[in-house]
């Protein structure tokens, strides 16, 4: 039973579920609650030979104990049987709901999150609010609202009928519960501290798990095997121990409320063996109170359950909320325009760039304009700024207005969704989805033919790979694409983003795992494929761009200069040492080849 702003929503939504459950709950308590009259009967019915009902004698016979014992028992256990069935069904169904839909839109919020957001929060932490987390928001609700409503209704029956045997023995048996309510509430808060605590713990253990397996092949290279290990078993004991102090102060409650319980019973027995000896009681009357207490006592149980769940529950629905509530901070303003009909011009104007957790400037006084149709290499030492450069094109982050234009529109003024559409992107980590080599290359149009398919793979000149696989195109790749090689998957990206066709594509490093031969294959392809459309290539190797309409050079996040790669040559000192560098290493490679 939990309680706020991301949860009440589905107190409401699945309030009929709920509901129908109550009433069957209802039933189920009441019924339960006749018992205890029926072993009434049957203990005075044994000691007198007759049975008082409302009022009236009769005999305690074959006949009465079938009749009036029996046959209602049957029925109450089958009304009870079904009763519980369908609160459960009820409950249980509801919970299932909303944790479908808070899951659902916690994906859906996680779609529209910047990047700044993955950056600090890890994908292990991600993916334990979508298990452990979740789950534990479920098992509140479900058996969170049974437990609150079967407590509340079975303990306010029961505290009646016994109230109407005898008012002073119900007060004596509930006075223990005042100093259990008080002592479970300081436990509960301790509790959802240590459950906040435990999930912590947890989540790091995934994220150190999720990273090590993604990054084995380091980890092998390295022979870091020992080391990973020793470093996942000190994250485990803590887990362990957290796990442990969480544990035990569930157990002390359940200690306490079994205390409280058994001084009751004490109570119950001393008093009520007391009204049996003057007589205001009879043997059958003790047992009824007894089988009322009882039922009593599962409520109580049920405090310290509900108590222990509900600190769990807050603390991970905290957790979800945190998720819930994370600000998107790229978002298009009220009353953004559609980029329609894209040329694919692109101007940078006095541009100064700072990462939001950034100390200083990534671009600074960025100015250039690319015509629709150009192709531009974008060159620099790492770090530069170059990946920072087209990730503003692509609107990943904010920029300040009137600085970055498509078609001579500002990007803030257009919607970003129609910035994204109009640009084909390959990144530089180029990620495959683990489906196959055709949806990997239809991910952005999908319900392309395989013809415009293998087209794309043509140009990015992958298609005779991709044919050597036994299942061609049909193809899985494993998590990552880790069944192709770098160059391949490389390969497999570009053709992702050929077959989108996009006015603007951008190219970050993306040819970098192939040979020289393949490149140049790759780029004369580029070069009769783009004829007309934008292409920015970002690349470390000159001989990757020196045939470019273009060449901005990048340098400590400044654009140094500008031209085709002879003007730059001829006219910046610092890009000629650059070529000549290069070349030097190139012609030793080849020396030692
Ligand atoms: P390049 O692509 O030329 O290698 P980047 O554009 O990736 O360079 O990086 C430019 C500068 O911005 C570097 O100093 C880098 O450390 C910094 N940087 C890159 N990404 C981030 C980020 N997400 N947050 C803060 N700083 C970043």
């Amino acid at each position: 039973m939990i309680f706020g702003k991301h949860i009440n929503r589905y107190y409401l939504k699945y309030g009929y579920m709920l509901l129908l459950g109550l009433a069957a709950l209802v039933t189920v308590d009441y019924l339960q609650l006749e018992i205890p009259e029926l072993y009434q009967m049957v203990i005075n019915g044994m000691n007198q030979g007759f049975v008082t009902v409302d009022g009236v004698q009769a005999a305690f016979d074959m006949e009465f104990l079938l009749d009036r014992i029996c046959m209602p028992m049957v029925w109450i256990i089958l009304a009870m049987v079904f009763g519980r069935f369908l609160w459960r069904v009820c409950f249980f169904g509801a919970a299932i709901k909303v944790e479908t839909d808070l899951r659902n839109r916690m994906f859906d919020n996680c779609r529209h999150l910047s990047c700044e957001y993955y950056q600090v929060n890890k994908v292990g932490n991600l993916m334990s609010l979508f298990t452990n987390d979740l789950d534990t928001v479920q098992e509140c609700y479900g058996w969170g609202i049974m437990m609150f409503c079967d407590a509340l209704l079975l303990g306010v029956l029961a505290v009646i009928k016994m109230w109407n045997m005898d008012p002073l023995l119900t007060v004596l048996s509930l006075i223990p519960m005042l100093f259990l309510m008080g002592a479970a509430t300081v436990v509960g808060q301790y509790m959802t501290k240590k459950w906040d605590y435990r999930q912590e713990c947890f989540s790091k253990l995934s994220d150190f798990a999720q990273e090590s397996f993604s990054g084995i092949a380091v980890i092998k290279a390295f022979v870091k095997e020992a080391k990973e290990l020793m470093a996942f078993k000190a994250l485990n004991v803590e887990n362990e121990k957290a796990n442990i102090d969480h544990t035990q102060a569930s157990v002390l409650l359940r200690i306490l409320v079994m205390m409280f319980v058994e001084s009751v019973i004490c109570v119950i027995l001393g008093y009520g063996g007391y009204l049996v000896y003057c007589r205001k009681f009879n043997a059958g009357q003790l047992v009824e109170f007894i089988g009322y207490f009882n039922a009593v006592v599962w409520p109580i149980m049920a405090v310290s359950e509900l108590i222990d769940m509900t600190s769990r529950g807050k603390a991970s629905l905290k957790r979800i909320g945190e998720l819930l509530d994370a600000k998107q901070t790229v978002v298009d303003r009220p009353g953004v325009k559609e980029l329609k009909n894209v040329r694919g011009d692109i101007e940078f104007r006095n541009l100064n760039f700072r990462y939001p957790d950034g100390d200083y400037n990534a671009l600074e006084d960025v100015s250039f304009t690319i015509k629709a149709g150009e192709s531009v290499g974008l060159v620099g030492k790492t770090g530069s700024g170059k990946t920072t450069l087209v990730d503003l094109i692509l609107r990943t982050y904010n920029v300040p207005d009137g600085t970055v234009f498509i078609d001579g529109q500002d990007v803030n003024d257009v919607s970003i969704r129609s910035v994204r559409g109009a640009c084909a992107y390959v990144p530089q980590d180029n990620f495959l989805f683990s489906d196959t080599i055709e949806n990997n290359i239809a991910f952005g149009i999908p319900g392309y033919d395989h013809s415009a398919i293998a087209y794309a793979a043509k140009l990015a000149d992958v298609d005779g790979n991709i044919k050597e696989f036994q299942r061609g195109y049909e193809t899985i790749l494993g998590e990552r694409g880790v069944t192709v090689s770098g160059g391949q998957k490389q390969r497999i990206s570009i053709a992702r983003a050929l077959l989108k066709d996009a006015p603007i594509l951008i190219l970050d490093d993306s040819v970098s795992a192939v040979d020289t031969k393949t490149e140049e294959t790759i780029l004369n392809n580029l070069h009769q494929a783009r004829e007309g459309k934008t292409t920015i290539l970002i690349a470390h190797r000159i001989s990757t761009i020196a045939k470019m309409d273009r060449i901005l050079f990048i340098e400590d996040g400044k654009l140094a200069a500008m031209g085709t790669h002879e003007e730059l040559y001829a006219s910046n000192a610092s890009y000629r040492k650059m070529v000549d560098l290069q070349r030097l290493e190139e012609e030793g490679g080849a020396d030692h080849a």
